[in-house]
This record gives structure tokens, C-alpha cells and sequence, in this order.
């Protein structure tokens, strides 16, 4: 069920660092060569479901758009619903929405108001491909509270640990990175 380090180096290796994208100074973490590789897909797919295999959970809840890959695999993997959380304006049917601070400006994200209709207490894990401000997971999980279910986890891929981001997070929710980035 834990990584060892060789696995964790493995994977970690297999996540392309692109510089200054999408503008100057930041290193974008390309989760695409992970995704084409096989077995890295395939260990990482393996190691989050045995981790949910015992949360009873009845949906996981996917953060647009990278969390869509993840989220989607991992919830066939448990035999579960797939719930997608979609930038503003993606969504067709009745929404809720959670705006939310970026370095300039806001964002909003939205989810359809009857995501978790069927089951009586739904339990949800958010997912996406990494945390860096937590904002965008923030706004997520407040999102899955406010249609009345309980986002039980927050999983990341990656965490940029150097950014403040998770602390916030853990107020509200429980936060799991399988790979750390200093
Ligand atoms: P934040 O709200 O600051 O935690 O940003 C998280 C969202 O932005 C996630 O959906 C990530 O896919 C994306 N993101 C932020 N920083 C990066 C980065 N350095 N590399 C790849 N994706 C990033």
C-alpha cells in the first residue's frame, strides 16, 4: 500500500518539468508522459485504489481537468460514481458555485446540484493531478459540502510543499499527496 522510495522515484521521474509555462517562472509539472507511460499509470492507478479500497466512499469527485483522468480511473477502480467539478459555465444542468482567489484576479468552480443524489450519507473523495495555492481545492471541497456530502479526502498526484497551500486545506478537509515537491 506505501510507495517505496524506488516506486516514488519512479514516478516522480516520470513527470515531465516544463519551465516558464504557462508564463515566466513557473515550473509546470506535465502529468502527460506519467499518463503515456504504462506502468507508471498503472502503479499509481494501483497504489491510490488499494489506499480508498477501505474508505466506503460512494463517489469520487474529479477537479477539471486533470482531476478528470484520475478521478474517472480511480472510480471504476472502486466501483463507484464519478462526480466532475468543472470551471464556470462547463456544466449544463442547475449549478452551485465557489469562486475563489488567484494570484490576479478570481476563478469560480461549479458542481450540479444533484451530483450525489442516491445515496443517504455520501461520502467523496476529491482528487487532482497537484496543490499549489490549495484554492482551487478549497473551493472543491466546499463545493462537495455545500450539495450536502462529506468530502471525507483531498488526494493530489503532486503537492508543492514549498507553497502554503495544504495547511489551509487540512482546516477543512483531510489532505494526501503521494509525491512531495520541494
Ligand atoms: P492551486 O489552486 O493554486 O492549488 O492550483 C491548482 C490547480 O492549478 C490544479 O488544477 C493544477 O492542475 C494547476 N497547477 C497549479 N500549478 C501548477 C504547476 N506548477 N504545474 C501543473 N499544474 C499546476
Amino acid at each position: 500500500m506505501t510507495l517505496s522510495i524506488q516506486e516514488k522515484t519512479f514516478l516522480i521521474e516520470s513527470i515531465r518539468d516544463i519551465p516558464d509555462f504557462p508564463k515566466p517562472g513557473i515550473v509546470f509539472k506535465d502529468i502527460t508522459t506519467l499518463l503515456a507511460d504504462k506502468e507508471a499509470y498503472a502503479l499509481l492507478m494501483r497504489h491510490l485504489s488499494e489506499r480508498y479500497a477501505s474508505y466506503n466512499l460512494t463517489h469520487v469527485a474529479g477537479i477539471d481537468a486533470r482531476g478528470f483522468i484520475f478521478g474517472a480511473a480511480l472510480a471504476q477502480m472502486l466501483g463507484v460514481g464519478f462526480v466532475p467539478i468543472r470551471k464556470k459555465g462547463k456544466l449544463p444542468y442547475t449549478t452551485v458555485s465557489e469562486k475563489y482567489s488567484l494570484e490576479y484576479g478570481v476563478d469560480e468552480v461549479e458542481i450540479h446540484i444533484d451530483a450525489f443524489s442516491g445515496p443517504d450519507s455520501p461520502k467523496v473523495l476529491l482528487i487532482d493531478d497537484l496543490i499549489a495555492t490549495g484554492g482551487t481545492a478549497y473551493a472543491a471541497a466546499s463545493l462537495i459540502n455545500k450539495v450536502g456530502a462529506e468530502c471525507v479526502e483531498a488526494c493530489f498526484i503532486m503537492g508543492l510543499d514549498f507553497l502554503s497551500g495544504q495547511s489551509k486545506l487540512r482546516e477543512l478537509v483531510e489532505v494526501y499527496t503521494v509525491i512531495g515537491v520541494d
